[in-house]
């Protein structure tokens, strides 16, 4: 059986996972070798899922940036969608983090559902946007999250839910396998292999993908202040990880195993055409505008 064997004693949400019975799945890996749930289409019933979490009284908290010509170009599109697919019948609260709250979209709410607009500063560089998103995070945890919420999923915002994104990924701490590198030999994973970084690491467990990352409120702001205290010491030394964020959170995972792996259903590239193992594709990629979105 796939669960952490404390879990249910330490009422833990693997301990949900544990009673609502997950079923395997013969085409893919559904299990970590330290006995996470890895949750592909098939593996749950989303109906029970959703009365034990309403039933536990979670509440989930989503954080989302769209700093500068992202908010033009995603946000909307991400917020429209999320309303459609993201924790349906649970209470969910957005952090949204921009530069220009007043230009965040009007979007009419489903009821039990509210948002919170957070000013941040831009930094210059779009590799210091995405990695500062840890130190916002972690604040925002303490000062709002943790009194409000009882989960956190982080979210970039070039991308669009497309179906179901359900109570079934909620758990301890969750990550998620990265659409281009779940089939790929490990060595071709692209951890940083730098020793001066504090993101280095020589092999892992799998290549997780920064897009979506989650856990019990706890958990999130343990990961996300360890992932900024490396980002800093790293700037300290001179030093950037290959990277950036997302090489520090696959080091922190490696360190701290995920209770719950999303398998890339969860965050799915259309561009690598089609696979038989991905039955339901329930986040896409946006169309990414490197060139021009990110020029200063
Ligand atoms: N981001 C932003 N403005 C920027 C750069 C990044 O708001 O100028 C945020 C946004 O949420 C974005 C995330 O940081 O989705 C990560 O950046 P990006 O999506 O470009 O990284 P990639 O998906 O290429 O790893
Ligand atoms: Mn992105």
């Amino acid at each position: 059986k796939c669960h952490l064997e404390s879990a249910k004693m330490l009422n833990l949400d693997s301990s949900v996972d544990a009673s609502l019975n997950l079923q395997s799945r013969p085409d893919v890996l559904t299990c970590t070798y330290w006995k996470a749930a890895i949750i592909w289409e098939g593996m749950f019933d989303p109906s029970l899922y959703d009365e034990m979490h309403t039933m536990k009284g979670s509440s989930v908290a989503l954080t989302v940036f769209a700093v500068g010509r992202y908010l033009d170009a995603y946000l909307h599109t991400f917020l429209n969608s999320s309303e459609q697919h993201f924790m349906v019948g649970l209470p969910v609260t957005y952090f949204v983090f921009t530069d220009m709250p007043e230009k965040v979209p009007n979007i009419k709410l489903s009821p039990l559902r509210s948002m919170k607009v957070i000013k941040v500063e831009k930094n210059s560089r779009w590799q210091d946007v995405s990695m500062m998103r840890m130190k916002s995070i972690s604040d925002v945890i303490e000062s709002h999250i943790r009194h409000h919420c009882t989960h956190v999923f982080c979210f970039d915002v070039d991308q669009v839910f497309t179906r179901r994104f359900g109570s079934e990924a909620l758990g301890d701490s969750v990550a998620l396998l990265h659409a281009h590198y779940y089939r790929l030999p490990k060595h071709l994973y692209t951890y940083d292999r730098n020793p001066n970084s504090k993101a280095y690491m020589e092999t892992g467990d799998f290549y997780y993908h920064a897009a979506i990352f989650g856990g019990s409120w706890k958990n999130v702001k343990a990961l996300t202040e360890a992932c900024y205290q490396g980002i800093m010491e790293d700037k300290q030394n001179n030093v950037e990880a290959l990277w950036h964020d997302e090489s520090h959170l696959n080091k922190y995972m490696l360190l701290h195993k995920p209770s719950k792996v999303l398998s890339p259903e969860y965050c799915w590239d259309t561009s690598i055409g089609f696979r038989r193992d991905i039955q339901v594709t329930r986040l896409l990629w946006a169309p990414k505008y490197y060139d021009t979105l990110r020029t200063p």
